[in-house]
């Protein structure tokens, strides 16, 4: 599990067992939730519609064997059955707000019930921006009934009414691989149903959400052109578990993903030009678009790099970043090259 959500789970849960910190316990749970739902909406926002349906890891024994808009759907699923049908005992988001209809999902249960190819087909069926809305939603929903919850109403535990009533929705499927879910909630109280779907089970499902995304960035990147437009390298980028190279159509460098169309204006430009990069650009020296904006403390370290693919060619700069990469530990490469575009260039040069 990722070290650091860990360690904040385990935080969040010392608070929570008391009477004195819990207040502050549900603050940080509540913030640390908006931080993940982050990972999720910035993986959401930045990927084509294929992307939520692949399962890039389909025959894994592990939560990463799914697709990202099941993951959505699982956990937001399995949040708002808990958190209404259990304890606020009022409706669901799902029905209570259109999403039932919105969302086009053929099912209304967890999605435990499905397996392998079902799971991409009833990926593929879902409208994934009504999905995000929904899992949106449901977090909100869920903070405003934790901020209502006092410390006593932790030890609140469920009768069978409560599992009669969990069956009566038909939210939980009564496939084998499904029904224990009730039995599982209900053998909880609210502090046990606090600390699993409403944050480790997120932990669990979002770093697997990680893992796909990670992998579809990779296989994206295979066999297309390293090189950026703007000259910086997808070989040697930080970002590289998020973005699959802006020439394909994973592209989430920032310059894409702040651009209304989610395309890099470097990437736009080239391509109206008929040009490979930037370093085919009569302008470039003076150019100040996307990437080059003066603003931006990478600018003059790209220009290095398309200046230095222009005199010696992409082969040697990628053989220059791997040397560069061997030598220092950096993660940004002006905090090599700096912020003066002919320095930067003869540092590669140098290298
Ligand atoms: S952010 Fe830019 S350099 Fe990095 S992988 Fe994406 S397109 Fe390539
Ligand atoms: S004008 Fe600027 S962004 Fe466009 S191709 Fe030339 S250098 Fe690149």
């Amino acid at each position: 599990m990722n070290r650091e959500w860990s360690e904040k789970n385990k935080e969040i849960q010392a608070l929570l067992s008391k009477g004195a910190t819990f207040a502050s316990g549900i603050e940080k749970l509540i913030e640390f939730r908006g931080e993940l739902f982050g990972q999720v909406e910035q993986i959401a926002a930045n990927y084509p519609a294929e992307a939520f349906w692949q399962m890039p890891f389909a025959s894994a024994d592990g939560l990463h064997s799914k697709t990202l808009d099941y993951s959505v759907w699982h956990i937001f699923r399995i949040e708002d059955i808990v958190a209404h049908e259990m304890i606020a005992g009022d409706r669901q988001v799902f029905f209570e707000n259109g999403f039932c209809d919105a969302v086009r999902a053929p099912i209304i249960t967890t999605g435990n019930e499905l397996a392998g190819e079902a799971i991409a087909d009833f990926s593929r069926q879902l409208d994934h921006r009504q999905l995000i809305l929904y899992a949106r939603e449901v977090m909100q929903s869920t903070n405003r009934i934790l901020n209502r919850l006092a410390y006593p109403d932790l030890k609140r535990k469920f009768g069978d009414d409560v599992r009669e009533k969990l069956r009566a929705t038909g939210c939980v499927s009564d496939d084998e691989r499904a029904r224990w879910l009730i039995d599982y909630w209900c053998g909880k109280d609210v502090k046990g149903l606090i600390l699993m779907p409403f944050s480790r089970h997120w932990i669990m499902h979002i770093e697997a959400m990680c893992r796909i995304k990670n992998r579809l960035c990779k296989l994206a990147r295979k066999g297309a052109d390293p090189v950026a437009y703007c000259g910086l390298s997808c070989n040697h980028c930080f970002l590289g578990e998020w973005c699959g190279g802006c020439r394909t159509a994973y592209n989430a460098c920032s310059f894409a993903t702040c651009s209304p169309d989610g395309v890099c204006p470097n990437a736009k430009c080239c391509r109206e030009k008929g040009i490979d990069g930037c370093w085919d650009c009569e302008s470039l020296e003076t150019c100040d678009v996307g990437f080059y904006v003066p603003t931006n403390d990478g600018a003059a370290a790209a220009k290095a790099h398309s200046l230095y693919i222009q005199k010696h060619g992409k082969k040697a700069f990628l053989a220059v970043q791997d040397r560069l990469h061997e030598r220092f530990d950096f993660e940004k490469t002006q905090e090599i090259l700096g912020q003066d575009r002919l320095e930067g260039l003869r540092i590669l040069e140098e290298n």
